[in-house]
């Protein structure tokens, strides 16, 4: 037996040097909108911005002389910002735009003029899934109806579900549980934050108000594997 299993971290020095290390916070958030999997699913009205971001959660960015994001980060810009800017209107990482944290009005229309680069597109099954979500999300009543095919099992205890029993649906991949079911499903994780028993996303009630749309569970169906060794190259 050779002795080269043993952890010897000098030998293993391969990372590459940090050329610049991001000391203020924008330079920070610069890097993380450049480097996170994040992923443009939807405009509207020109300076709306639906930004897939991380990990699934929807967030809206909406340019204007003072832009927005729906995220939690209190901090303008923010990444999905800054990812808005770059990654799909294609300003140049040296722009002062990045750096302010209002517009003026011509830089405004210049952005809001700009094409939408098509790199920083989701799948197209994802964009799918996004506007049939959305457009139950947003209509989000506190009466959620719950449709249930004829022969739809739960599945949980595997009975058929009956139109009239308490139904719920998995937020993300609207698949209907007896809430019985799930209740006791909840109550058997104790701790352990709540999956669907389906998709596995983490649970949330379809009836729920949720702040953000979430859609981890399709995140990466259709984002083909990167081209080997393809990436990083770009100076
Ligand atoms: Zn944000
Ligand atoms: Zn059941
Ligand atoms: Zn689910």
């Amino acid at each position: 037996m050779e002795s080269v299993a043993s952890n010897s971290p000098s030998s293993n020095n391969h990372q590459p040097p940090l050329r610049f290390r991001p000391i203020q916070p924008i330079a920070d958030r610069i890097v993380r909108a450049l480097r996170h999997h994040l992923r443009l699913l939807h405009r509207s009205d020109q300076s709306k911005f639906f930004v897939l971001g991380a990990t699934g959660n929807v967030y809206i960015v909406t340019l204007s002389t003072t832009s927005s994001c729906t995220c939690p980060d209190r901090t303008s810009p923010c990444k999905h910002i800054l990812f808005v800017f770059i990654r799909v209107l294609g300003v140049s990482l040296d722009d002062a735009c990045l750096r302010r944290k209002t517009l003026r009005p011509c830089q405004l229309n210049r952005l809001l003029g700009a094409p939408i680069l098509p790199e920083a597109l989701a799948g197209v099954r994802v964009r799918e899934r996004f506007h049939q979500l959305f457009f139950q999300f947003r209509q989000g009543s506190s009466q959620p109806v719950v449709e249930i095919e004829d022969g739809t099992t739960c599945p949980i205890c595997l009975d058929e579900m009956e139109k009239c029993e308490n139904v719920v649906t998995c937020g993300t991949c609207q698949n209907p549980i007896h809430e019985e079911c799930l209740l006791k499903w909840k109550r058997s994780r104790g701790r352990r934050s709540v999956t669907c028993v389906i998709c596995r996303a983490r649970w949330r009630d379809g009836a729920d108000q949720e702040k953000y749309l979430n859609l981890a569970a399709y995140a990466n169906q259709d984002d083909p594997p990167t081209a080997e060794g393809n990436e990083g190259c770009g100076g």
